[in-house]
């Protein structure tokens, strides 16, 4: 069964919490310098005003740790989001208690309050159930659209569900479409595509898309563990000597289940990442003496992006190279652009791989770029995420 969405709310008249997610990165003068998150809760808080409801926002904003901090105050938010929408937007000076009651008190059908720093309280992240009511009081219902923050369970995201009739807005709505579509019923072939600098934070993923890919494709630091465990030379690059064990049972794993498992065939490398002047691209996967991998190489790119045109659905976490550096995201910019022009439905996990694409300007062609790293990492790894669990089913 699936989970109310914000349409099948009869919203007309009513006061409706929203959760969103508008962490934004702020310069030292407060000014907001990407504000991506806030558009992208566009949608969900149009739909809402024009529906009549009485719109109270509550997000959190940096690592205020529990206290009252100005600069953590979301007031620049506030501002931005009165200009985007062309209506002024309230600012309430609390996300609980008396005076923010009164101000949603006065509010009209279709106006705006945004409250402040649920992080303020250190009860949010706690998932205290007394501040979970307090923040349920202040409305008749509840619309969750903060993906970034559905695999925490906070008094915001999970406790607020247990006294109000809650249900997805329009961007959690879509992540969960998206990702139920590649994770239940994913068109084959599919490759999954994991990069990044751990083995260790991702092996819960790579047991769980074992199941379901019939490739998997390793790049970035990560893959030098997997390499090194296969006997090959990989001179200084990264490694997780305490994963070998892991590593050498998910091959023996793959092996098992008939899941193609690739490995970069080629690097570049250079014997200092900070300075960067020495480069050189291998001719094998071996690794010299002294030297780091830093990105994949041509041979790679053509062979990962050959299997990328072959599938049918593809789901990417994690940069191939230290993409950041101009000089090593070649390899990470080969595979978003294969990706970019292959026809499969493609699935790019949040955090870095999102930038990387950002980055590339090839964002509007995937099919759909998660708006949560440690989100969409925990439904690749197969996990309920507990503020999408908490909220109503249709
Ligand atoms: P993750 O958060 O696990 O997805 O890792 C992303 C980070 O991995 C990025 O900051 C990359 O710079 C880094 N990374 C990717 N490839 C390498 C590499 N070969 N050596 C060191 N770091 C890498």
């Amino acid at each position: 069964m699936a989970k109310k969405s914000v349409k099948d709310l009869d919203l007309a008249g009513k006061k409706v919490l929203i959760r969103a997610d508008f962490n934004v990165p702020l310069d030292s003068d407060r000014n907001i310098t990407d504000d991506s998150r806030i558009k992208a809760a566009l949608d969900t808080i149009n739909y809402i005003r024009e529906s009549g409801a009485k719109l109270i926002l509550v997000s959190h904003l940096g690592r205020p740790k529990g206290q009252k901090k100005e600069e953590f105050s979301l007031k620049p938010v506030a501002k931005r989001l009165s200009q985007l929408i062309d209506q002024p937007v309230k600012m309430a000076d609390d996300c609980i208690g008396k005076n923010v009651e009164e101000e949603i008190d006065k509010l009209k059908d279709g106006e705006v309050i945004l409250l402040e720093n649920l992080r303020f309280y250190s009860q949010e992240k706690a998932n205290d159930q007394d501040f979970a009511k307090q923040l349920a009081s202040l409305a008749d219902l509840y619309v969750n659209d903060a993906f970034g923050t559905a695999h925490r369970a906070h008094a915001s995201t999970e406790g607020v569900t247990h006294f109000l009739d809650s249900a997805a807005g329009f961007l959690i709505d879509k992540e969960i479409q998206y990702f139920q579509k590649v994770l239940t019923e994913p068109q084959k072939p599919f490759v999954f595509i994991l990069g990044g600098a751990k083995v260790s934070d991702k092996i819960p993923v790579i047991e769980n898309m074992m199941d379901k890919a019939d490739s998997i494709v390793i790049g970035g630091a990560m893959a030098y563990t997997f390499l090194k465990v296969k006997g090959v030379d990989i001179g200084s690059s990264l490694l997780e000597e305490d994963m070998f064990e892991v590593v050498k049972k998910i091959l023996a794993k793959a092996e098992e289940k008939k899941v193609e498992l690739l490995l970069p065939i080629d690097h570049l490398i250079t014997d200092d990442i900070k300075q960067g002047e020495n480069v050189e691209t291998t001719e094998s996967a071996d690794i010299k003496s002294g030297w780091i991998g830093v990105d994949i190489g041509p041979k790679t790119q053509k062979e990962f992006s050959q299997k990328i045109k072959d599938a049918k659905t593809i789901v990417w976490n994690g940069p191939m190279g230290i993409f950041e550096k101009d000089k090593f995201a070649q390899g990470t910019k080969a595979i978003a652009e294969a990706i970019a022009e292959s026809e499969a439905i493609s699935v790019i996990g949040g955090g870095d791989t999102a930038a990387a694409v950002k980055k590339f300007k090839l964002s509007d062609q995937m099919s759909h770029i998660s708006t949560g790293g440690g989100a969409s990492l925990q439904f690749l790894e197969g996990k309920d995420l507990p503020g999408i669990s908490a909220l109503s089913m249709k």
